[in-house]
């Protein structure tokens, strides 16, 4: 079958010129606009995004010779949600499943398009890798040549007249009948007859037989998620056509550590108060296998969830893997459990940290308050800071800054 659905959205045929197009667009458009028909949303926009595949004529090549698959990864917004959300995802079904079609204005007749999905590592992404698919495809039988029978032997197939297509008719209601096609049984479609004493006793006369093949998958350094790698001819091949594409589609699996967002990389380093305050060193590694070492010049002080990059250590970018975007490594901070101070420790602090912002302005007339750890607000970055030291200060002396904390928020 060949996949005519933008074709059919629009109700022109495969052969229509732009201008056709073009007319049944507008029309279209204006009929289902959701100004003048609401509730035809959907329908509204499945024809907007058939047009701007149909109406750009390398878009318009590409579908026709590869269906959606090549649509969905070349029109721009073609992403997850989009209009054909339906079609894209039935290809991961079975791990074979097809999306595409023979290819709309095509004389010879094609095997369909399969699209494979392949689960690459972020490593294998970084690096580069050579992976493997594994799939069942059709090829023409060497035995017969792909005619199914001794020479000679082969015949037009009776019921179907050579045709491969049953023609049955059923009734619908009075006066009414359906007419169905189907694929003819006896000859399987291909409209020819074999005797069964003369049938290929490798294909048992049906031209093709089914091998399990190994395809090697070159994955370049920067490929990216969803990426896709055709390999021309790769899929079933056809006894009287063109052999259909296969194309690996990457799956880019989740990295315990790094997070990738386009050529930017992001990984998160968790270190003590101490090593915050203090300074620290530190090694990370690298998606590469390198060690990276990491540390803050005296003095300095990292504040939780503060974020600094390294340039030139993010994702190599596909076809120019000398280019690499940025690595950013955001720091979590773990403060200290609450009492790991005495009494005289925490003066000593005290002094050694920086002065508490003014004098407090002790309000008379303020409403004492019970402090509760909320457990909603515990190990999340800024909320830290008021966290673990300001429990300790349940000292009288102290009290007011809790208070004056609580007071400020209500205001
Ligand atoms: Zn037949
Ligand atoms: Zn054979």
């Amino acid at each position: 079958m060949a996949d005519t659905e933008l074709y059919d959205l629009l109700e022109v045929g495969q052969n229509a010129s732009d201008a056709d197009i073009k007319k049944n667009y507008h029309k279209l458009a204006r009929q289902y606009h959701p100004d003048k028909n609401p509730g035809a949303e959907d329908k509204f926009k499945e024809i907007q995004s058939a047009y701007e595949v149909l109406s750009d004529p390398q878009k318009r090549q590409m579908y026709d010779r590869f269906g959606m698959a090549a649509v969905r990864g070349d029109a721009p917004g073609g992403g997850e949600g989009g209009p054909f959300g339906g079609i894209f995802s039935q290809m991961f079904g079975g791990g074979g499943d097809i999306f595409g079609g023979m290819g709309g204005r095509r004389r010879v007749a094609k095997a369909e398009t399969i699209g494979l999905p392949l689960e690459v590592s972020l490593e294998e992404m970084y690096n580069g890798a050579t992976k493997h698919v594994e799939y069942k495809r059709q090829v023409v039988c060497k035995t017969c040549n792909g005619t199914g029978g001794k020479s000679g032997s082969v015949t037009t197939c009776k019921p179907c007249r050579g045709s491969g297509i049953k023609v049955t008719h059923r009734p619908l209601g009075p006066g009414m009948m359906q007419q169905i096609q189907s694929v003819c049984t006896d000859c399987g479609g291909s409209g020819d007859y074999i005797r069964d004493k003369d049938k290929c006793k490798k294909c048992k006369g049906k031209r093709l037989v089914e091998i399990n093949h190994k395809q090697e998958v070159p994955v370049s350094m920067g490929m990216r998620h969803e990426q896709k790698i055709p390999f021309r001819g790769m899929a079933d091949e056809m006894p009287d056509g063109e052999p259909g594409d296969m194309i690996v589609i990457l799956q880019q699996l989740d990295h315990t550590d790094y997070r990738r967002v386009d050529c930017d990389l992001f990984v998160e380093k968790s270190i003590s108060l101490r090593e915050a305050l203090c300074g620290f060193t530190c090694t990370l590694y690298h998606l590469d296998g390198r060690n990276l070492r990491l540390s803050t010049p005296p003095g300095a002080v990292l504040s939780p969830g503060c974020i600094h990059g390294l340039e030139g250590e993010g994702m190599p970018v596909f076809r120019r893997p000398d280019v690499k975007g940025n690595l950013y490594v955001q720091f979590t901070i773990q403060f200290p459990d609450s009492g790991f101070l005495e009494e005289s420790q925490l003066k000593e602090l005290e002094c050694l940290l920086p002065t508490r912002p003014g004098p407090p302005a002790l309000d008379p007339e303020a409403e004492e308050v019970d402090m509760i750890e909320s457990e909603g607000t515990r190990g999340v970055g800024g909320a830290q800071g008021g966290g673990a030291i300001y429990d300790e200060d349940e000292e009288d002396d102290e009290r007011v800054g809790g208070a004056q904390r609580v007071g400020c928020s209500q205001q």
